[in-house]
């Protein structure tokens, strides 16, 4: 959370920070969330998952006021994401795309392999590659042979939490490796899900850990609030 409050104040934006502790109430919560719906000077909120077990996590998805989910975890906008006409594009994905535009790199017909489904990063990375024109294929744990898969994609996208699990005898020559994943070591060290030594050998590019795909979700994060300050102004 301290990355993002440091963000917003490089980029001039206000922000409020409510620190609660493990053991507020999901009443509590949904009745802040109403409050910052209505606040005049809030225009995106964010509520940092995972959120404690006893609060139902959907149920605080869905009070925030579409409008202002900064985010785009709400239905609404997960729904807008899937046909294309979106205000908010989900921010780790989004800023996955900022990075394979600004290389140059051509999506078009390429085969896309993303590893993960989850609805913050997998299923919204492969619609955003899909409006682009990839071939897309998401993988899963249930996915077989896996290494074979991968092995297709022109644009491999590993976000699976698993450390240096995507290794370099996985990878296409020639494609490019972007790693979502954040994995602490034992020795406390930072790594991705793919090995980056390895993969680094036969990729075109690819994006280190930490450093590559974190920052541009900030950045997102951002750019989602200025628009939706800027859709209230119209
Ligand atoms: P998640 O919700 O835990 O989802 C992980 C996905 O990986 C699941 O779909 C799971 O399959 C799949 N998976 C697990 N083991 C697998 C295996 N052996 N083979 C193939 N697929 C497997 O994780 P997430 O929230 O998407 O995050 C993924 C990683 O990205 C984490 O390291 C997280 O910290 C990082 N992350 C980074 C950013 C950033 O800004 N850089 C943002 C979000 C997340 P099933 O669905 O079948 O269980």
């Amino acid at each position: 959370m301290n990355a993002k409050k440091k963000a917003c104040e490089e980029t001039g934006i206000y922000s409020e920070e409510y620190a609660l502790s493990g053991d507020t109430t999901q009443e509590a919560l949904l009745a802040l969330v109403k409050t910052l719906n209505e606040k005049d000077d809030i225009d995106g909120i964010l509520v940092q998952l995972p959120l404690p077990k006893h609060i139902d996590e959907d149920a605080v998805i869905n009070a925030i006021t579409p409008n202002k989910d900064v985010d785009a975890f709400h239905p609404v906008n997960v729904g807008r994401i899937m046909t294309g006409n979106y205000d908010f594009a989900p921010c780790t994905p989004a800023g996955i795309m900022e990075l394979i535009a600004e290389s140059g790199i051509d999506i078009a017909g390429k085969e896309c392999v993303i590893i993960g489904r989850s609805n913050i990063v997998g299923k919204p990375m492969s619609m955003l590659l899909l409006h682009k024109h990839g071939t897309v294929t998401i993988c899963h744990s249930k996915t077989q042979n896996l290494a074979e898969v991968v092995r297709r994609g022109d644009i491999v996208v590993a976000a699976v939490g698993r450390p240096q699990m995507i290794t370099g005898d996985m990878i296409k020559e020639g494609a490019v490796v972007i790693d979502v994943g954040i994995n602490r070591l034992a020795d406390k060290t930072l790594v991705g899900d793919a090995d980056f030594e390895s993969c680094a050998e036969k990729a075109s590019a690819i994006t280190p850990v930490p450093g590559g795909v974190g920052p541009m979700t900030i950045a997102m994060l951002m750019k989602n609030t200025v628009k939706s300050a800027a859709l209230k102004q119209r």
